[in-house]
Formats: C-alpha cells, structure tokens, sequence
C-alpha cells in the first residue's frame, strides 16, 4: 500500500512530461558560464533561478548576499628551466598568489600522507609536484587540499597539482593563498617526470598573476509551506558556482537544476505537504563551502528545528539516485520502506566528508545525507572531467535529471510529513568523536598548523596576509 500513490503519480507526471531542468543547465552552463562568485554571471545567474522559482508560483524565494574572499585569474607559466627549457599550458589553482619562483622540482606521486615529513629535506624551499590520484591504502580519499597544506608545512615554495586522468587537460581546485600553485595535465606532468627520471634534476619556475580580493556572491532560498504549520522543516540544496574555468555542469548545475524541479513540483502537492521544505541553490561552494557557512551561523537559531538536510551537490550526473545517509543508521528503516512504497531503485550508505554543503549542517547537529550512489562513490578514484574545463552542458544526460528529481523529490515529502522521523541529534562530543573516528581531525588541525607555520616566515604577500588574519572555515 503506497498512501502517496495520487502525489507520486502527480509528482512523476510533472517530472517526465516536462523538461523544465534541462532548459535551466543551459542557461546556467551557456550563458552564466561557470557563475564564478562576485562576478555579473554570478548575480545574473542568480536572478534568473529566482525569476523561475517566481515564475513556479514560489513567489516568496530569495536570495540573500554574503562577502566571501574571492578570487580572479591571471595567466600563468609553467616552466622547466633546466637542464633542458620547455614551456607548459598550465592554469593557477584558485586563491594561488601571483608570484615567481625558480627551484628544484620534488615530484611525491599521489603524494601519501607520510612522504612529506619523509623528502622534507629535499621539499624544504623547492618545488612540489603531486597528483591527484588517490594513494594506495588510504582508508578516505586524500583531498588536494590536505596534500597542500602538507607540502607547505614541509617547506614547498610552490605547487604544482597533476592531473592523473589523460586528455583533460589541467585539473582547478581551491588552495590557500600562500606560495604560487598551477595545475598541469597529465601529458605534461608525464612528460616532466620521465625528464627526471633521466637526469635526475630539474628545474621549474612558476610565474602566476592572479588576485585575491573580496566579493559579494548569494544564497538562492525559496520554500514550500507545509499545512501543519509546525516550525520544524527540511533542507535540500545544491551550489551553484562552478569552477571558473569550466561550465560547472555535473558540478553542480545538474544539481541546482534538480532543486529548482523539485521546488516546482512539490509546491504543487503542497496541500499535502506537512513541513515546510527549503529548497536552495548555495553560492561559493568550490572554495570553501562559503554559502552553507554563512547560512547555517545566519539561520543559526532555526537549525534545531531542521530534521533534515539533503545535499544534492552534482545530482543530476550519471549514477543511480540514492542516498548516502552521514551516520545516521536509525534512518535506514525509513529509506527501506518508502523506496519499497515507490518501487524506486535508491541504493544507501552511511559515510561523509567534510568537502560538500551538508558540511556545516552536519557540525551543527542537524542530520544529513547525499544524494548519489554509495557503492560507486566508495569506488571512486578522483573527478575525471570533473574541475576540468570539460566539465560541460553536453556531459549532463536528462535521463538521470529526472530520475534525481523523481526520486528525491518523492523522498522529501516523505520526511517532512512523516510523524515518527526522530534521528539522534548528535551533540557536540559526538560530532567531535565522529570526525576523529573518520581520521579528519589532523585534516582540520592542519588549517591552523599551516597558518602557525606561515606566520612564522619574514615576508608574506599581501593576500597571504589577509588570509592569515581570516578565520580558519573549520
Ligand atoms: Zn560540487
């Protein structure tokens, strides 16, 4: 017996007779380009997404702004300098200083947690080259930025990311402002490690021209009212910056794409509707999950009364459409009987991280999960296309557009109307034990061991600066 069985038919109905999504990914991804944050695409893509959620009878979305250190590009060389000269196509990492530096180059390989403290010696004031590629035996995936701040703290003087996926050119990502820090393709970084496996020295400089500088980006937020009245509510969401150099598409447009449908189609069930759903579009994800800070320490007092947040970063890519729940198991037996009740296939596990928007929701207590498909997210080696330049409207099917919204969509109404929903809510001690447990405590330790570190050199760049006197994210 499924009692939702008229609101699933209408909901479905909605969802695969329309094609409301792949309209939005285009004008977000072809004509808002990446929506990089602070810049014209980022507002105008903004307003367009809240003229649509308007135009869906939300009339009462919004969005609120928020100051974030951004960050603008500027062209940037690779060089190897000795014992042979030979330029490369590279591109600065985001927050990357601009500078110059000529030194030796150290290359760590996937660069393994122990191997910094390992070469120090032979770090210390060089050049460091990591992959992206996941090192062997590595219970959690080691995030480019952890491999930075390690190669800082070993003395790098800078950063040169590889990309281990052939014929997608140079990978981006977020870094500190510190030394200067490019990205280099596969080919190219090949190419460089075969001339040091020849001579057994070389040389690099890196010139980078970029500036750190703040901005104003938003927070697209439009709720569903549920009929109860009652002040406790849900939360879905997705970002929808992408990385400057691409169109951000997978990620996250396809995601933005399946709130804003999912914003539509449940605001026309909502005489169904117990709890009020709130659906958003995060700004500022990519350096630095900017948008979910900022709304959870602005809606700090509201928090105690979300029984939920769904993060659907990127959830309209090729992949079943489950859901990873963040250590939640008592929320197993809800999944199992309502994928049952709408004959939907949606896979599900227990894990998380700390480098999505559900981040800070989830320091807050509030218990949350991802959308995607646990099995293939545990086998995953890296982002292939994804913070590459190829990460484009073309990648994105529909097919798996729908089947997030149909499924999540479904799975939403379900929470907020369902009157025995009562997770644990984690306190702080537990929160504390949970990321010590996941082994992200020395990660978070990290960001304020490197800020000692750096604080304790003789000059600093202007940007270095500024960051030093920021507050740590976490
Ligand atoms: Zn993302």
């Amino acid at each position: 017996m499924n009692p939702y069985s008229d609101v699933d038919k209408k909901i479905l109905g909605e969802i695969y007779s329309g094609n409301e999504p792949m309209k939005n990914l285009e004008v977000l991804c072809d004509i808002y380009k990446s929506r990089w944050p602070g810049t014209e695409d980022d507002i105008n893509s903004v307003k367009y997404m809240l003229e649509k959620l308007h135009e869906y009878g939300l009339e009462d979305a919004y969005y609120e702004p928020f100051k974030i250190p951004g960050w603008r590009r500027g062209p940037a060389k690779l060089e190897v300098t000795s014992p042979i000269q030979k330029e490369f196509d590279v591109i600065s990492l985001p927050h990357s200083i601009s500078g110059e530096i000529e030194a030796k180059l150290v290359d760590l390989g996937p660069g393994p947690i122990e191997i910094y403290e390992k070469r120090k010696e032979e770090i210390d004031g060089n050049v460091v080259m990591c992959s992206s590629a996941r090192p062997l035996g590595m219970n959690r995936s080691l995030h480019r930025t952890e491999k930075f701040t390690r190669s800082i703290l070993a003395g790098a003087k800078g950063w040169i990311f590889m990309n281990h996926y052939p014929a997608y050119g140079p990978p981006t990502g977020g870094i500190s402002p510190i030394i200067p820090s490019v990205g280099l393709a596969y080919e190219d970084g090949s190419f460089i490690q075969r001339l040091l496996a020849r001579e057994g020295e070389v040389k690099v400089k890196i010139t980078t021209t970029d500036k750190n500088l703040e901005v104003t980006t938003h927070n697209v937020i439009a709720d569903v009212d549920g009929t109860s009245g009652e002040k406790e509510y849900v939360i879905t969401g997705s970002h929808y910056d992408g990385h400057d150099i691409s169109q951000g598409a997978v990620d996250p447009a396809s995601g933005a794409v399946v709130v804003m449908e999912m914003a539509r189609v449940l605001n026309m069930v909502k005489d169904k509707l117990k709890r009020r759903i709130r659906f958003m579009c995060f700004g500022a994800e990519e350096t630095g999950l900017f948008g979910s800070y900022y709304h959870t320490s602005a809606h700090e007092d509201e928090l105690a009364d979300c029984r939920f947040m769904l993060n659907l970063d990127s959830a309209g890519g090729e992949s079943r459409k489950g859901i990873t729940f963040h250590d939640y198991p008592e929320l197993e037996p809800f999944l199992t009987k309502w994928r049952e009740e709408m004959n939907a296939e949606m896979p599900m596990g227990q894990r998380t991280g700390p480098y999505s928007d559900h981040w800070p929701f989830f320091l807050k207590g509030v218990p949350s999960g991802g959308g995607g498909d646990p099995e293939r997210r545990a086998a995953r080696t890296g982002r292939g296309y994804g913070h590459t330049k190829y990460d484009t409207l073309d990648k994105v099917d529909r097919t798996y557009v729908r089947l997030a919204a149909a499924n999540y969509s479904r799975f939403l109404i379900r929470v907020a109307n369902a009157d025995d929903w009562a997770p644990r809510r984690k306190t702080q001690e537990d929160i504390q034990a949970f990321i010590k447990k996941m082994g992200y405590d020395e990660t978070i330790a990290l960001t304020d061991k490197v800020k000692d570190y750096v604080r304790g050199w003789d000059s600093h760049h202007p940007d270095t600066v500024d960051w030093l006197e920021r507050d740590s994210a976490w």
